[in-house]
């Protein structure tokens, strides 16, 4: 019998998050494979845990794969935690993970926290269609093309950003998509100082800018979509064979009534 490999999620702040199952797994496998197994420790200590742990962080993921996967074949069972939140996501854990797939090894999960999601749910931003982006480019000529080539981007975007650079970055994207672009700012998600606050960028800068205590702890981002742009072609094809058989007002006044672009508008480019 081959071993099962667990993606198991750990809190992101709050100890209460790591759920029963996650504990049981935790104790029941051969082995847990930690992102720093120092950081961990106190986690597994808290709940009681003794399962032997090893390390494995995007330094060394590649040398650990095969070794790993080997024992699974043997039929050790292994659980894959990282720092904080769920493995793979921005974290170590997709390259065994997906030898181990390859491998068909089963690949379970245990679900849990996520930063990402948990800020996005928090945001008050549309949760229906949404894209995660990761770290933000660092130096601040990349960091702008990135934003700009995000200008159009529709669905309401999540990025991770360091305290460090909050603040930039916020500027920067006052900079290329204008200061009505509402933003979220999650800070210490799940924690004592746990602060959500959403606003248009113009708003949100001062109000992060007049409090240092703002740009303090772990971030998220949540920014809303860019306004979807409204294709009229077609509006203004109905238009022009509407008005071959009716006034041009009258014309516009119909086309406007199905396609919902404005009448006015329809009525100008009739006139031009
Ligand atoms: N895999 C993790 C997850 O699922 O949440 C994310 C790992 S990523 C390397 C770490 C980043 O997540 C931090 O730099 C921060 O941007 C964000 N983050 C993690 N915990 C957070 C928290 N409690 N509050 C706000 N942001 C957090």
């Amino acid at each position: 019998m081959k071993g099962i490999l667990y993606i198991v999620a750990t809190p992101i702040g709050n100890l209460e998050d790591l759920s029963p199952r996650a504990q049981r797994v935790l104790s029941e496998v051969d082995l847990i494979v930690a992102e720093d197994t120092r950081h961990s420790r106190p986690l597994l200590n808290h709940f009681g845990i003794q399962t032997p742990m090893q390390s494995m962080h995007e330094h060394n993921e590649q040398d650990r794969v095969s070794a790993l996967v080997e024992r699974l074949h043997q039929g050790d069972s292994i659980a894959q935690i990282s720092d904080a939140g769920t493995p793979l996501i921005n974290d170590p854990g997709y390259r065994l993970a997906a030898e181990a797939r390859a491998e068909r090894i089963t690949v379970s999960t245990v679900p849990g926290p996520s930063a990402p999601i948990v800020a996005l749910t928090l945001s008050g931003l549309p949760v229906s269609r949404f894209c995660f982006e990761g770290f933000i480019p660092v130096k601040q000529q990349a960091r702008q093309q990135y934003l700009e080539a995000l200008a159009a981007e529709t669905r309401t975007m999540i990025f991770f950003e360091s305290p460090r650079r909050v603040l930039d970055t916020l500027h920067s994207m006052m900079h290329c998509w204008g200061g009505q672009r509402r933003v979220s700012v999650a800070r210490e998600l799940t924690k004592l100082h746990e602060s959500i606050y959403t606003a248009p960028l113009s708003e949100l800068i001062p109000w992060i800018e007049a409090d240092a205590n703002r740009q303090r702890g772990e971030f998220v981002l949540v920014v809303e979509g860019a306004v979807e742009q409204q294709d009229d072609t077609e509006a203004y094809r109905m238009v022009k064979i509407l008005a071959k058989e009716l006034p041009p007002r009258k014309a516009a006044a119909l086309a406007a009534e199905i396609t919902g672009v404005k009448k006015n508008q329809l009525y100008r480019s009739l006139m031009e």
